[in-house]
């Protein structure tokens, strides 16, 4: 397949490989109007990436003075290069919560930071003890301020014969936004629903109430707007929207239910209902998990686990006193 070509009229598709990466590659995507263009995400913020984004932009003659770029949420291998494009003169577009968190990720010593060596706490990984310096949020997180429009749902953006709706996609993050064209019937969903793989939802802090039952109801919503073309980040593209979004639930309700019956025989904190899972990676056991991963698993154990409690399904409680959390049904 070509790396760049045009899509559907005026939207073109930059094909970006992330080079030792699960994710394989990006799809950054660009909607045209003579000199005007709004590109779509950006791929991590190294110099490879920068060399692809350099020939799309070339390639398809873009004037940044007359762009904007359009971040769907906070990940690095979405918003890595929003400093180039904002010291280029492009209008660099972000959902308003998750600029407000991306702020705080950056730096080194960010509550942001803070919050995760508590969620570990809490978790129960403490006894493994993990490097934040590993955790890949961290070591690719954007490191440059850059200057940008904070957006909301329901605001619109136009540009050639489209009119974007931005519509909120939370659920993988707790701000992503995607835009959906209903005259086209066109939505660049971001992370919100892939090919093949399931998007990562996380245990996001407490504030940020159900994270999966957010983002299921999200899904939810793509498919009762009946989407024709899906545009997504990452992998082909989705073909039978609404097919994707029912293997998705069928997914999740069968690891609510995995999570749930973890807690058969005993109360268990999320890292112990994580080792009672399946695991899509290749590892013996929970030792030989590679340390990076270990947050993501847990993380993502704990936001089934949140979903199941708001089911009324499952409780919690700090059984020794320590402020590590033990889930157990009720
Ligand atoms: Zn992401």
């Amino acid at each position: 397949m070509k790396e760049i070509y045009e899509l559907y009229d005026n939207i073109y598709r930059a094909i970006i490989p992330l080079r030792g990466n699960p994710l394989k590659s990006i799809n950054i995507f660009i909607i045209k109007d003579g000199d005007e263009a709004i590109v779509v995400d950006t791929g991590f913020n190294t110099e490879e990436v920068l060399e692809y984004t350099k020939n799309y932009i070339n390639e398809l003659s873009l004037n940044l003075k007359k762009t904007k770029l359009f971040i769907t949420h906070l990940h690095s291998d979405h918003s890595g290069l929003a400093g180039f494009f904002e010291s280029n003169g492009a209008e660099v577009i972000m959902p308003e919560l998750d600029g407000l968190l991306m702020g705080d990720m950056r730096k080194r010593d960010g509550k942001y930071w803070k919050r995760i060596k508590n969620f570990s706490h809490i978790q129960g990984l403490g006894v493994d003890n993990l490097d934040i310096n590993d955790h890949p949020g961290y070591k690719f997180r954007t490191r440059e301020a850059f200057k940008y429009r904070p957006v909301r749902p329901g605001e619109h953006i136009k540009i050639a014969d489209y009119d974007f709706e931005i519509i909120d996609l939370c659920g993988h993050t707790p701000g992503m936004c995607g835009l959906y064209d209903k005259k086209h019937s066109i939505l660049f969903g971001g992370d919100h629903i892939l090919h093949k793989i399931t998007s990562n939802i996380q245990f996001w802090g407490f504030q940020f109430k159900d994270p999966l039952g957010k983002y299921l109801n999200n899904v939810k919503k793509v498919k009762d707007l009946n989407i024709k073309h899906l545009y997504s980040s990452h992998r082909d593209l989705v073909l039978d929207v609404n097919k994707r979004c029912d293997e998705i639930f069928a997914h999740h309700s069968k690891r609510l239910d995995e999570a749930y019956h973890a807690l058969d025989d005993r109360p268990l904190t999320p890292r112990d209902v994580t080792i009672r899972m399946k695991w899509d990676i290749r590892a013996k056991g929970w030792d030989d998990f590679p340390d990076s991963q270990k947050w993501f698993a847990v993380g993502e154990a704990h936001a089934h686990l949140e979903h199941l409690r708001y089911l009324e399904k499952i409780s919690y409680l700090d059984k020794d006193g320590d402020g590590v959390l033990h889930y157990f049904q009720k």
